[in-house]
């Protein structure tokens, strides 16, 4: 009997159908990463996959039955899901949350600005960021504006390769003798993050004319006015396309793995389930939230009462009225879906290896994160870990039990002590990400399978 234990990479096991629906469902993963970008175009994608597989907006029913699916829209920005199961409502729900923001350069209410012969926007970092990743890289604009009449108007550039793209540039080598003594913490000011807009003159106007011009495209192109920036929501994120990664092609490289691997697979894991089997037990609920990266404030974050509104309309539509909502989260399961870190190999320094993921072992089941004391974490029992646990373990699910890093080195938090508030058994449950909150971080697409297949496992229990 081996009674020692030991990581074993997924790759080694699998057979040859099981390695072309690994490299199916990183192909379909890769185009979702392509398309969202931001939390606006993660809900398009996301109301697209669920309305091609029977999903139907919750305002539309009258009543909810056994094997209905619906999801609710929180303001364009978050989406939560449900199909129902043949079980009460009060005998618990097994829910998976992701996120669906990631860090990148948000536009300054009033961005605009020329100085030495360029047009430039004032940008303000969203999320933790290294700031020096961000400069001199090719940059896409993406979000939503609305004009005076309060008309929307979608901004989408630079992600085609015959597009356009934005920039910030960075100090030259040869320029940079103080800049570089200054710590990396603070080498780039953010209020030197200005992305370059322009840098041809409208000869009409009486000065700015850089600007000018700037406003007479935008003008012509989306008919809005300066002022209308204050009326927007636009971002500045990594303009390249998320690809394979390595020789052996076993990687993945794009922007905003953290958190939409998560998110991704746990819309597939929802729809997949419904289809594989006919009858849910318990009523299955995903979701796909906001803010996350900035502590989960603002009302399409987890933090907001929009998820006990839509709790209460399953409770109401499946005519169970006199239904308790903190009974039915007292008795409910949840992984919260958000990635971990993986053990990088030119820094092992940081990680206690014994209690880090290791690139391509499998899921990472993470008990706690927070930092130092266990503070800010919420942390798992040990009776609901060894239920996941179990799950996994019966289902052939490859895990490993990961930490975010050593005591002391940082640290950081996810969505699920929100849900522990409310009485949910709750532990985070996530794809291990390297280089996570850079431009290009990096996922092995075998962990990517094995998170997919983990959460088709917890919401078919
Ligand atoms: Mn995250
Ligand atoms: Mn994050």
């Amino acid at each position: 009997m081996d009674l020692k234990y030991e990581k074993k990479d997924i790759y080694t096991s699998l057979n040859k159908e099981e390695l072309k629906k690994v490299d199916e469902f990183s192909k379909n993963y890769i185009n979702f990463l392509n398309k969202g970008k931001t939390e606006y175009l993660c809900v398009e994608e996301a109301v697209k996959l669920l309305e091609k597989n029977g999903f139907e907006d919750i305002s539309k029913k009258e009543s909810l039955k056994k094997l209905d699916k619906v999801y609710f829209i929180n303001k364009d920005k978050s989406l939560y899901a449900a199909v129902i199961g043949k079980s009460s409502l009060d005998k618990g729900l097994n829910i998976i949350g992701a996120h669906i923001d990631s860090p990148r350069l948000d536009l300054k209410p009033m961005p605009l600005f020329e100085r030495q012969g360029a047009a430039l926007l004032k940008t303000q970092y969203y999320g933790g960021i290294k700031k020096y990743q961000w400069m001199s890289i090719p940059l896409a604009m993406h979000g939503v504006i609305y004009n005076e009449k309060g008309e929307k108007i979608k901004i989408d550039i630079g992600e085609e390769s015959d597009d356009i793209c934005f920039t910030i540039t960075d100090l030259l080598p040869h320029l940079s003798k103080d800049q570089m003594k200054a710590n990396a913490n603070e080498f780039i000011d953010p209020e030197k993050m200005s992305v370059l807009i322009g840098s041809i003159k409208d000869n009409k106007a009486k000065e700015e004319q850089i600007k000018a011009n700037i406003l007479k495209i935008l003008n012509d192109k989306y008919d809005i006015k300066e002022i209308d920036f204050a009326r927007s929501e636009i971002s500045l994120v990594p303009a390249f396309k998320a690809k394979y990664v390595g020789l052996d092609k076993s990687m993945i490289g794009g922007y905003g793995q953290d958190d939409r691997v998560c998110s991704y697979s746990t819309l597939l894991a929802m729809i997949d389930t419904v289809k594989e089997q006919k009858d849910i037990n318990k009523t299955m609920v995903a979701m796909i939230v906001d803010k996350e990266e900035i502590g989960s404030y603002g009302n399409t974050s987890m933090s907001s009462n929009t998820f006990d509104m839509f709790i209460n309309k399953l409770i109401k539509l499946t005519q169970n009225k006199d239904l308790d909502i903190f009974e039915i989260y007292y008795n409910s399961n949840m992984l919260s879906a958000d990635v971990s870190t993986c053990v990088d190999p030119d820094y092992e320094e940081v990680s206690d290896i014994q209690n880090g993921n290791i690139l391509g072992c499998g899921i990472a089941l993470e008990k706690y994160t927070g930092s130092g004391g266990k503070y800010n974490a919420s942390d798992a029992n040990a009776k609901y870990v060894s239920y996941v646990m179990q799950l996994f373990e019966r289902n052939n699910i490859k895990f490993q039990m990961g930490t975010l890093g050593k005591i002391g080195k940082g640290g950081g938090g996810t969505i699920a002590y929100i849900l522990a508030a409310k009485g949910v058994n709750v532990i985070d449950c996530g794809t291990p990400v390297l280089a996570m909150h850079s431009p290009f971080e990096v996922t092995s697409k075998y962990d990517v399978y094995m998170t997919y297949l983990a959460y088709k496992a917890f919401f078919k229990e």
